[in-house]
């Protein structure tokens, strides 16, 4: 099989992952895997089966009885797939997304997901955006990136966001939410979420979109002439 290229992306939540990595896979040509929704999708199975996220034998005796696919649309949307149900815009939710984060630090969710990451990455040129794809997934990545920004203006962004859609939004109470996920993805026992020593950082505190996709662009252009 002919080698594939893959560039991952970690970060704390807000920090511009999904958008920059939809970007440069567009200008690439790769496929962009959005780790994160793999996880909301364990752990919205979960909450539809009443199970805490935190019930550590729950997790374990439900997990298998979950199938997830992942899709691609026309468009090149991710669609993520349970039990042969696409729940892509369920997914989404505030709730879901600190459910995530819970779910996620068991070790036998991160198992089962670890197989099948790779093995889009053996498939297909990637851009893997997530928390542990340059230190677990990926260590091999051609590309690392490490992006970053301060918790007010992540929070403010997706504030902005959840504006936009139309929902209501209390900028304190995302803040809090950030600031918990932060403190739950980094402090895990499992694959928390750190910068891999290969990696590049950068801080999108002060940067818009088309700054960091240049940034990025720049550096995957040095490391693998793409
Ligand atoms: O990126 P997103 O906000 O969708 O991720 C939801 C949660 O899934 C994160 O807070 C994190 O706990 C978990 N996650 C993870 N490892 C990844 C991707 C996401 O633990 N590679």
């Amino acid at each position: 099989m002919a080698k594939t290229y893959s560039i991952a992306i970690d970060g704390p939540a807000g920090a511009g992952k999904s958008t920059i990595a939809k970007r440069l896979a567009g200008e690439l040509g790769f496929r962009y895997v959005d780790t994160g929704a793999i996880y909301r999708t364990v752990a919205y199975f979960l909450d539809l089966l009443g199970i805490s996220p935190k019930d550590a034998d729950g997790v374990e005796r439900y997990i298998d009885e979950l199938t997830i696919g992942i899709g691609y649309d026309e468009e090149g949307i991710q669609h993520m797939i349970m039990n042969g149900m696409d729940v892509t815009g369920e997914i989404r939710t505030q709730d879901i997304s600190q459910k995530a984060s819970l779910v996620s630090a068991h070790k036998v969710v991160r198992e089962v997901l670890l197989d099948m990451q790779r093995e889009v990455a053996r498939q297909y040129d990637v851009i893997m955006d997530g928390r542990d794809i340059g230190t677990v997934v990926l260590p091999q990545a051609d590309v690392k990136i490490f992006l970053t920004a301060d918790p007010q203006v992540r929070a403010r962004r997706r504030y902005d966001e959840l504006i936009a859609k139309g929902q209501k939004a209390d900028l304190s109470t995302i803040l809090k939410e950030v600031e918990q996920r932060d403190y739950q993805d980094t402090h895990r026992a499992v694959a928390p979420l750190k910068q891999a020593k290969d990696a590049v950082k950068v801080d999108t505190t002060c940067l818009d979109i088309d700054a960091v996709v240049a940034a990025i662009r720049q550096i995957v252009k040095e490391k693998i002439g793409k």
